[in-house]
């Protein structure tokens, strides 16, 4: 398994600068590792976990190979902890009985690691009586201990947090680097460039598309076209169905994830930059959404998607959001052809 930072794609300059930290024993307390989902930022924790915790001597750590790597690559480390939601409830947030516990734990001694680092994925799933809970400790850890909070949403943290914390952030990757990386991984090159594309540079999606999910997110495309294309009865069976989905956050993440790609090829042709589209298959559909809502009615869309993954975090009934950004979509569509004929 890969071991040390230069894996670590687009981030490795960073990365390097923080292993060298931890090998120094002066890492910060406290970071954030903010920026887009999937773009290697929980890799990249686990990884400056490993190399604050490694037995190497040596310059190349994390080694990978010491008892403390393999632990923590087989998530067994007794010094690393991994705080994510609740598996037992629906929501996706991370409890204040979470944060008592890990407050507890970090007042006991360390098992064996140089360092303890405490991770919290996602750390916008923190609720706010949680995140108030773990100020004091994130404040004033105890020694040997740091926190690592990995968000796509940093604007979610308090600012209590924010400000007791140092920010780390994670750029997409350019899309010929990425392109080029999973080529190197076995994908054949026209699929690795739509690939890098639909991934908007970000590893860890472009692997997860390749891995049967690019059949998905089109059959996601082209169930909302469909949809869309209906009437308003057909959109409210759809919004039911995406809501009752077994996976249901992963349905409404592809169909989100879906419009986006419309929107952002809409955008692209209007501006007469239509030589890179994700919907390359469908040119006349994304050419009629360009003139439809080009550009005020792209803006709209994309703040209603916005607003639709923020609440979606929260848990809100899934069925009424669904139902209000496609409502919107057919609304923004029609209008702007009614507009589109009068004109
Ligand atoms: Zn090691």
């Amino acid at each position: 398994m890969a071991s040390g930072v230069k894996d670590l794609l687009g981030q490795t300059e960073m990365l390097t600068q923080l292993v060298a930290a931890a090998r120094r024993e002066h890492l910060h307390h406290c970071y954030i590792f903010e920026g887009p989902p999937q773009v290697g930022k929980h890799t990249a924790a686990l990884r400056l976990a490993m190399a604050a915790a490694c037995a190497w001597e040596g310059d190349e750590v994390p080694c990978g190979v010491c008892t403390s790597c393999r632990q923590i690559q087989r998530g067994v480390h007794p010094d690393v902890i991994l705080i994510e939601p609740d598996p037992e409830r629906k929501s996706r947030t991370i409890s204040v009985d979470q944060v008592r516990e890990v407050i507890r734990v970090v007042r006991l001694h360390r098992f064996s690691a140089r360092w303890r680092t405490v991770i919290f994925d996602p750390a916008d799933g923190l609720m706010p009586q949680a995140a108030n809970a773990l100020l004091k400790t994130l404040e004033e850890p105890p020694p040997g201990t740091g926190f690592i909070l990995v968000t796509s949403r940093v604007s979610a943290l308090l600012p209590t947090v924010r400000s007791r914390s140092q920010r780390v952030r994670f750029r997409a990757v350019p899309e010929d680097t990425l392109t080029a990386w999973l080529v190197a991984r076995g994908v054949e090159a026209t699929s690795a460039a739509r690939l890098s594309r639909l991934s908007m540079g970000c590893p860890g999606k472009a692997l997860a598309l390749a891995d049967g999910g690019l059949a998905e997110l089109d059959k996601a495309r082209d169930q909302l076209l469909n949809v869309l294309s209906e009437g308003p009865t057909e959109l409210f069976d759809y919004a039911e169905t995406l809501s009752q989905a077994k996976d249901a956050r992963g349905a409404l993440d592809r169909t989100l994830d879906a419009l986006e790609g419309l929107l952002r090829d809409a955008a692209l042709v209007a501006s007469s930059r239509g030589d890179r589209l994700l919907n390359a298959d469908r040119p006349e559909l994304v050419a009629a959404w360009a003139a439809n809502l080009w550009p005020t009615g792209l803006d709209r869309l994309q703040r209603e998607i916005n607003h639709t993954r923020e609440r979606q975090q929260v848990n809100v009934n899934n069925r009424l959001l669904v139902e209000a950004l496609l409502a919107r979509v057919a609304t923004e569509l029609g209008s702007a052809r009614r507009v589109g004929r009068s004109g």
